[in-house]
């Protein structure tokens, strides 16, 4: 299998769908240019993408397992100070379904998932400046004591930053705080930083979508401080909506620059070869990085951002127009809403083709990162399924409950059997995995969960749809429900 973290030329004189670049790409020998990039979301045939995709998640992943982890998304607050357009589950502190569960309601969650043998929680909420840093503390030292076992994977940068505004805790720089917050609570239990709140980082994009939610250089340094204290993270990105295709590469590169950082700065935390196996021998402390990579399309349902018009509009079609978000966006992130008045007020979704040409390039463009997750919580089990043939190596996780992406539009429920089943049928063979995508077993005998169902009416795919009846005021909270 090719490695991960070694040092990669680009070729930027070749075309991006040159075979040999995408062969060499796909063994994890040359590295993709932004514009090449671009030039495969845009251009390339699906199968195409499928094809080259596949073989860099072989090259990596290997032909026979592919993964999937029993956890649960644990949603503790919906109370928010952001106004993000696209939130369909945030809710101001008056209102009549704002929520913060108590510690009681929070561990009984997390038993419920000890007891079908979950090893992970992730837990993300809304900005609520009512919760306290010994509130955090509290219920993070409790859980552990309570489940060594399970891992806590939990908030995210724009949670992090806001708890600087809310804590004052001591330091220069915003960074410097974000250390003192981030050290504080892996002092008391969090193991892990999910990638919640990436959407799209480019400013115009993120100004337009997400009022109140920090920026992309806050992300990505509040990931780098992570990283320096040796946790692990994942990334995400939220696209379909109004951001153009030049905006998804320069998303994509951002990840792939800091990541390149991160391992340059802090080391994988792997030992070499000679001593990895030899228990004696400690792993480093640091080597914090980035594991995953997770992307899905905007679910428009109960959303200010879903109201806007689908382009092309008939205007649209009558003055031949581009979309917008494609006239705006720069590889470099640099675009501005002033080259075309529509920015920002037409919206293009993505259906399964996008995600699954989007999900391909990922795999193609992110040559550092060890897992693509599959978005079968979007984009239903089959697509999630195929996705597995398109670079992801990851179908994420069982779902015993949803309240984010569910409150801006259909999600799906499966269980361990279910999910094991998908994996199996699409040629592989399922291995649960724990929060560092390590495989805890592999089911190949007749004791596996797929393999034990008799009746599947039993197991039929959940479907869950909260109906929303304020949608002038609420918008998707796309932190967490699909990033594991
Ligand atoms: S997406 Fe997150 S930060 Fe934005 S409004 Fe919703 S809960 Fe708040």
């Amino acid at each position: 299998m090719s490695t991960i973290y070694q040092p990669l030329h680009e070729h930027p004189q070749l075309s991006a769908t040159d075979t040999g670049l995408l062969t060499a790409v796909s063994a994890g020998e040359a590295r993709l240019t932004p514009e090449q990039g671009l030039e495969l979301l845009t251009g390339a045939p699906l199968h195409t993408l499928g094809r080259y995709a596949d073989a860099r998640c072989r090259s990596i992943h290997g032909n026979h397992v592919r993964s999937y982890i029993i956890d649960r998304n644990i949603n503790y607050t919906n109370i928010c100070t952001a106004k993000c357009i696209f939130c369909a589950f945030k809710r101001k502190g008056d209102e009549h379904d704002a929520y913060t569960l108590e510690y009681e309601e929070l561990y009984q969650k997390v038993q419920e998932l000890s007891d079908i043998g979950g090893t992970q929680i992730l837990m993300q909420g809304g900005m609520n400046p009512a919760l306290k840093l010994d509130w955090y503390l509290e219920l993070l030292n409790g859980i552990r004591e309570r489940f060594p076992h399970v891992k806590i994977h939990a908030f995210s940068p724009p949670e992090l930053i806001e708890f600087v505004n809310f804590f004052d805790p001591p330091g220069s720089t915003l960074i410097d705080k974000v250390r003192w917050v981030l050290i504080k609570l892996k002092e008391a239990g969090m193991g892990s930083l999910p990638g919640g709140g990436g959407e799209i980082f480019a400013p115009a994009v993120r100004t337009k979508i997400g009022l109140g939610k920090c920026d992309m250089n806050a992300w990505l340094e509040v990931m780098y401080a992570a990283h320096s204290l040796g946790m692990f993270t994942s990334a995400s990105m939220m696209y379909g909506h109004i951001e153009g295709y030049a905006d998804r590469i320069h998303h994509m590169h951002m990840v792939r620059h800091w990541q390149d950082k991160a391992i340059r700065d802090f080391g994988t935390g792997e030992l070499p070869d000679a001593v990895a196996f030899d228990p004696t021998v400690k792993k480093p402390e640091t080597g914090g990085h980035y594991l995953g990579f997770h992307s899905w399309p905007f679910q428009p349902d109960n959303t200010a951002l879903g109201r806007l018009p689908h382009w092309p509009t008939e205007t649209d079609l009558e003055n031949d127009s581009p979309f917008p978000g494609d006239t705006v966006a720069k590889l470099d992130g640099s675009g501005t809403k002033d080259t075309d008045p529509n920015f920002g007020r037409r919206l293009r979704l993505a259906g399964a083709t996008e995600y699954l040409r989007t999900q391909a390039v990922s795999r193609l463009m992110l040559d550092n990162l060890y897992t693509i997750g599959s978005s079968w919580v979007t984009m239903g089990p089959h697509v999630g399924q195929v996705a597995l043939s398109y670079g992801a190596n990851d179908m994420g996780s069982v779902m015993m409950e949803e309240n984010v992406v569910s409150s801006a539009g259909t999600t799906y429920c499966l269980d361990e059997a279910v999910l094991c089943r998908l994996i199996r049928n699409a040629g592989y063979i399922p291995g649960q995995r724990d929060t560092t995508y390590d495989i805890l077993k592999t089911h190949t005998d007749s004791n596996s969960p797929d393999l034990l169902v008799k009746d599947w009416s039993e197991h039929r795919t959940k479907r869950l749809h909260i109906e929303n009846t304020k949608p002038e005021t609420t918008a998707q909270l796309t932190v967490g429900a699909t990033d594991s």
